[in-house]
């Protein structure tokens, strides 16, 4: 097991966010987590990176208690996290937003070759490198947010709603870029609104609602849940 999240119960003050969650992650899986607002996925992306304290339950990574472990120390174990709205540095260029996601390796060639790595992945980053990251667009920086976390070489990748903002044509090419990152042997923790996308390049799913998992399954199964469907896929 690459990830377990057992019981896991957060409050911010009075409100309960999590109410004892059970989440596993096998070693190579893409797994989505859905849910409408406030469902409490932000929440839980923050606790297994070390952001937020639960109140109370644990999160094993590799056979390691994590559960308290500090945020920078996650990281260097391999856990890297996108969160919501991006949060690229806007004054910095697209190559020094990308040096920043590798700034645990100290060899300057591997730096460079990862860089080339990305640019491969990533033409229109390349074609921008020298421009300021604030001058993107959107999907420009959910791409530029992606690709830094890749130059850290992640073992487990959480992503926070890639998708949010995007335009269709953009929602397609970042999903692209995702399962792609997957299939290089990245495992893959996706929170998402737009459930139909999550599922359809995910192994399996859960779906949050106030802070509990109502269901889980594998992704084919959900797609074709009666509840899933109804709350989630427009029908
Ligand atoms: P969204 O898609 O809207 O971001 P989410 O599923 O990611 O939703 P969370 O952001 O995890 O949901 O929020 C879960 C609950 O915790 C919500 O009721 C939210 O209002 C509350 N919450 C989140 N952050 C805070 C905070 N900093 N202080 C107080 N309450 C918070």
């Amino acid at each position: 097991m690459m990830l377990e999240i057992k019981e896991l119960c957060v409050s911010y003050g009075a409100i309960k966010a999590l109410k004892g969650i059970d989440v596993t992650l096998t070693e190579g899986e893409i797994v989505a987590l859905i849910g409408g607002n406030g469902a409490g996925k932000s929440t839980t992306l923050n606790t297994i990176s070390g952001l937020l304290r639960p109140v109370s339950g644990g999160i094993r990574f590799l056979d390691d208690e994590i559960t308290s472990v500090p945020p920078q120390e996650i990281v260097s174990r391999g856990i890297i996290h996108v969160p919501e709205g991006r949060r690229i540095f806007s004054s910095l260029t697209v190559e020094e937003n990308l040096e920043m996601g590798a700034y645990l390796q100290r060899d300057k060639a591997a730096k460079q070759r990862d860089l080339e790595e990305v640019f491969v992945r990533f033409p229109r980053l390349k074609e921008r490198r020298r421009q300021a990251g604030g001058t993107l667009s959107g999907g420009e920086q959910q791409m530029l947010a992606i690709a830094r976390a890749i130059m850290a070489h992640p073992k487990l990748l959480l992503l926070d709603e890639p998708s949010m903002g995007l335009s269709p044509v953009f929602v397609e090419q970042i999903f692209d870029i995702i399962q792609s990152i997957n299939d290089q042997g990245t495992s893959i923790l996706l929170v998402e609104q737009n459930a139909q996308m999550a599922l359809s390049i995910a192994d399996r799913g859960y779906v949050l609602e106030t802070g509990r998992i109502v269901l889980s399954g594998a992704s084919d199964d959900l797609l074709h849940d009666p509840l899933v469907i109804k709350a989630y896929l427009g029908g």
